[in-house]
């Protein structure tokens, strides 16, 4: 008899019985807005991330915009950013009326090049957002050299790094502002949600009150400022608390899962495996291999060979954030300005990485990979 196989996804949410009670109890308890659940989130994103604020949201994206409005970021602003992310990073900038301003990356782990930053700098310049693409931090000890040496804030879009450190310290606690997606296919999920991480108390409160239209929780109905409704639900807060407690074991599943990719992908020509930078740690939000011209398949073919081969694999970026049309016009992109980002999009892609994969679907991962060359 043929054997059977389930297809192998990109990502896979793990609902255990304590989140669907964690749920249920919220249904029951007729408090489904801001209840326990999201308090004790943000506590544990807090304890996480050696904060001393941590203030949760329905999205990352609603996270990010908050960030920025925090930290006064306004029309005419600029904010240094990589075009090599999700559409997400560059819209927060916009939504506050500043500009992006793309600077290309490395070649080698594909975050902003440090080298490139201090060149796009102007009067106009506010904030350094950085983006740690994959799971993998960003070089946090340049970064902030050059935000203090050039008087910008550092803002880190770590939606896909909960749980990654840099020189031993979480992610959360780097930046003068981090920002989480909490969204479905992220190491740790509410389904949609989101979060942010400051030590800063006057930006956490300018915060609090941006998510709950201006509002103090204890003062209703009088406006300090600006606001919005960026509040999750306690439903959604309650799959976050639950899955939380499941990072540290995840992040060793997922840290575990690529270093096997990467044993059953050595020493194939034209196939470069993800490296991890120093001085911090990778929690593989993705697993995401490039493929050169030396590989034999175009990445496109190993892509339609691997969905053949019951293999979901998925590509991260396909396009970089300046060729978007609603962002190409605003900044006058021309083609070959950011060389090694329009390079790389068209090279890279994204394997299963995820905690529920056994060592059976890595092999049938490396396998299928190492048949066509
Ligand atoms: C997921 C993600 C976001 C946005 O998060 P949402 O929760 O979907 O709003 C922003 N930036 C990056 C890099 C992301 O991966």
């Amino acid at each position: 008899m043929p054997k059977v196989r389930v297809m192998i996804r990109l990502s896979q949410p793990y609902i255990d019985q304590e989140t669907i009670d964690a749920v249920t109890q919220v249904l029951r308890s007729g408090n489904l807005v801001q209840g326990r659940n999201a308090v004790r989130l943000e506590e544990e994103l807090a304890r996480v991330n050696n904060t001393a604020h941590a203030i949760v949201f329905n999205s990352g994206t609603a996270a990010l915009h908050t960030a920025l409005y925090a930290l006064g970021i306004t029309r005419g602003d600029e904010v240094i950013t990589t075009p090599f992310s999700f559409v997400a990073t560059a819209n927060s900038i916009l939504m506050c009326g500043a500009k992006p301003v793309f600077v290309d990356i490395a070649e080698d782990t594909y975050l902003l090049d440090i080298n490139l930053i201090e060149e796009k700098i102007t009067e106009k310049t506010k904030a350094i957002m950085s983006v740690d693409l994959y799971g993998q931090p960003c070089d946090y000890d340049a970064l902030k050299e050059i935000a203090k040496r050039h008087n910008l804030f550092l803002i880190a879009d770590a939606c896909q790094a909960i749980g990654a450190t840099y020189n031993n310290a979480p992610i959360g606690s780097i930046a003068d502002v981090t920002c989480f997606s909490l969204y479905a296919t992220k190491n740790v999920m509410m389904g949609e949600g989101g979060a942010l991480t400051t030590n800063n108390s006057e930006l956490a409160k300018i915060a609090r009150r941006f998510k709950h239209h201006g509002q103090d929780v204890d003062t209703p109905y009088t406006y300090f400022q600006l606001g919005y409704n960026y509040r999750p639900t306690d439903i959604t807060a309650a799959i976050g608390l639950q899955q939380i407690k499941n990072l540290d074991e995840w992040t060793k599943k997922r840290q575990e899962n690529a270093t096997k990719l990467t044993r059953g992908l050595r020493d194939i020509k034209g196939l470069i495996t993800p490296i991890t930078a120093p001085n911090r740690t990778h929690v593989f939000h993705q697993y995401t291999i490039r493929l050169t011209e030396q590989f034999p398949l175009s990445r496109d073919e190993l892509q339609m060979y691997l969905l053949e081969e019951e293999i979901k694999t998925t590509v991260y970026y396909p396009s970089i954030l300046p060729l978007h049309k609603h962002l190409r016009d605003f900044v006058h992109y021309k083609k070959g300005d950011l060389p090694i980002a329009e390079k790389v999009t068209k090279q890279v892609l994204s394997l299963p990485v995820h905690p529920l994969l056994g060592d059976a679907d890595l092999k049938q991962i490396t396998q299928a990979i190492r048949s066509v060359t």
